[in-house]
């Protein structure tokens, strides 16, 4: 099977899919940054989710392999909390054969995604230390530059960062630095194992079949609240509900949820504790 990286995903995806689904990968050189990056050095023409379905077609079109598999992450300010940052990591599995495309996707619960202006001569290491440099990387750059972007990157000794610094702040207008979390996945552990997360989901979602058309990826595709309050049974906000369904044909079924719970807690109750 293909997958598309410049950025050494196999580390974090090749032995699920080896050893639980039996599908060694086979890295396709595609110019996967050639969809946008990070840095916004490139800009990205389409949503996560649609780069990487189409990085997966190019990883079969580079092998020509008839399985891709592709990863691809955003990241920003949380949509309802914009003071936390968020990631969103998709993983995509496509099957030309079977004429498949089955996709995991969460919400990276961790991620160390964040930025700092800072004068030269100004001292980053609370900031650095937070973000977990130097195994984790950073970019520098001219916080309003006076001419061309100029990016600087693999900064992993402290003399390269300090000579950076002074350079992108040299090279500002309002004299600083702007330093940011290298979000590529080879620079930067937490991601990595984000995505190794997403690896074992989507081997177990492509592990089971759908038990109406026997087509491989069946799984969660949403929860449902409305667990009843223990008091007075009225529907709370909790989930009551967990919606699976398939990756081909459509079919859905809801079971009751995985941990057994029939009851909510009056504490949620809209009623008993408005
Ligand atoms: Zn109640
Ligand atoms: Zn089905």
């Amino acid at each position: 099977m293909a997958l598309a990286t410049r950025h050494g995903k196999d580390q974090a995806l090749g032995r699920p899919f080896r050893f639980a689904l039996g599908l060694p990968l086979v890295l396709a050189d595609v110019d996967t940054d050639a969809l946008g990056t990070f840095d916004g050095e490139r800009p990205r023409p389409a949503p996560a989710r649609e780069t990487c379905r189409f990085k997966a077609e190019q990883g079969m079109a580079a092998t020509g392999l008839t399985r891709g598999l592709a990863s691809e992450g955003s990241f920003g300010p949380h949509p309802l909390l914009p003071l936390l940052p968020v990631g969103e990591e998709w993983l995509v599995f496509r099957d030309q054969e079977q004429d498949l495309v089955v996709e995991e996707h969460m919400l990276a619960p961790r991620t160390n995604f964040s930025h700092l202006r800072l004068a030269a001569g100004a001292d980053p290491s609370p900031w650095l230390r937070r973000i977990g440099h130097p195994s984790h990387g950073v970019l520098v750059r001219a916080s309003v530059p006076l001419d061309g972007p100029t990016i600087w990157r693999d900064l992993d000794h402290p003399d390269d960062l300090w000579q950076a610094i002074r350079r992108a702040a040299a090279a500002s207008a309002d004299g600083q630095a702007l330093l940011e979390t290298d979000m590529r996945a080879h620079r930067n552990p937490t991601r990595m194992a984000s995505i190794r997360r997403l690896g074992f989901r989507l081997v177990r979602r492509l592990a089971r079949r759908c038990p109406s058309c026997g087509s491989p990826g069946f799984g969660e595709l949403e929860t449902l609240p409305g667990l009843p309050c223990a008091w007075c049974g009225t529907a709370t906000v909790l989930v009551l509900w967990e919606v699976l369904g398939c990756s081909s044909c459509g079919h859905r079924e809801r079971q009751p949820r995985r941990d057994g719970r029939l009851q909510a807690d009056p504490g949620h109750c809209p009623l008993c504790n408005p």
